[in-house]
């Protein structure tokens, strides 16, 4: 089982792979647990690997903090064409290990199951805000270091800035919001006035080259066709308050 952080968990995974292709002498079976946006990469990547690839979804669609039910459907589709089975609204309750002690299979909530070589997770992250709670600073409802629009906690010696820092509520897994974080800190730090503007929170998915026109052209689809949708009839927008 990997999970997909660093370099290093990515090279394992390859040594892995390889070394279960050879000792097996068929195609590696695998799965990653979580439909987001690096579970999506973590398939791909597994795919390019050489080994088949099953993204296990616990929500009912794929990516979905960043696409409706129409564009999840959309990407499900294109997802599968590309080779990767996606299986949406399972909860997966056990790993099961063969009797050589290798992982073996999975084992869902609905009583389903499905045999696998190799489990990878991509199921989100959890600020390391450990320090902060032993101090006694405040800490949001999902984890992080609560921070103010300068980047600073409740300790004006203290700030806090990065996917630790809870923000405006969220902790946000990006690395412009970030860099923006650790320029207000500085500048603050400096005598200045900067506060945070908000996180552009767009992702831009990173699938094959040779695939990414066809994803981007069916998205951009299913974006005009909601957009033609909302703005009703005669193409007129629809007013606040009509349904
Ligand atoms: C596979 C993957 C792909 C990603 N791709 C993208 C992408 O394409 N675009 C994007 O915008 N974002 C991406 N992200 C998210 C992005 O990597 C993070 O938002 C960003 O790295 C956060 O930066 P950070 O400095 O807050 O935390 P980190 O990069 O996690 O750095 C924190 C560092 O602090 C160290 N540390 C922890 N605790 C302590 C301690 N007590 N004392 C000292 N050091 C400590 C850790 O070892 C670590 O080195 C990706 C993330 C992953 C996992």
């Amino acid at each position: 089982m990997f999970v997909y952080r660093t370099i290093d968990d990515v090279a394992a995974l390859r040594i892995y792979v390889e070394r279960r292709r050879k000792e097996l002498g068929r195609t590696v079976r695998g799965a990653v647990i979580g439909g987001g946006l690096l579970g999506l990469e973590a398939a791909g990547a597994l795919q390019e690997l050489g080994a088949t690839s099953t993204v296990i979804q616990f929500s009912d669609r794929l990516m979905n903090l960043q696409v409706d039910e129409g564009g999840g459907q959309a990407l499900s589709r294109l997802i599968e064409n590309m080779g990767v089975k996606v299986r949406c609204n399972t909860a997966t309750d056990a790993i099961k290990p063969d009797k050589h002690g290798h992982v073996g299979s999975l084992k869902f909530a609905d009583k389903g199951e499905q045999v696998v070589d190799v489990v990878v997770f991509a199921t989100g992250v959890r600020p390391r805000d450990e320090l902060a709670r032993d101090m006694g600073l405040e800490i949001g409802a999902r984890g992080g270091i609560v921070v103010d629009d300068t980047c600073l906690t409740e300790d004006p010696a203290i700030s806090a800035i990065g996917e630790v820092a809870c923000i405006q509520g969220a902790c946000i897994g990006l690395i412009a919001p970030g860099n923006t974080m650790a320029e207000i800190a500085v500048d603050r730090l400096l005598g200045g006035s900067s506060t945070f503007p908000g996180a552009d929170t767009a992702a831009k998915a990173k699938a094959p080259r040779s695939r990414r026109g066809e994803l981007w052209r069916r998205l951009r689809d299913h974006a005009r066709c909601a957009r033609a949708h909302l703005r009703g009839p005669g193409g007129g927008r629809l007013q606040e308050g009509s349904s």
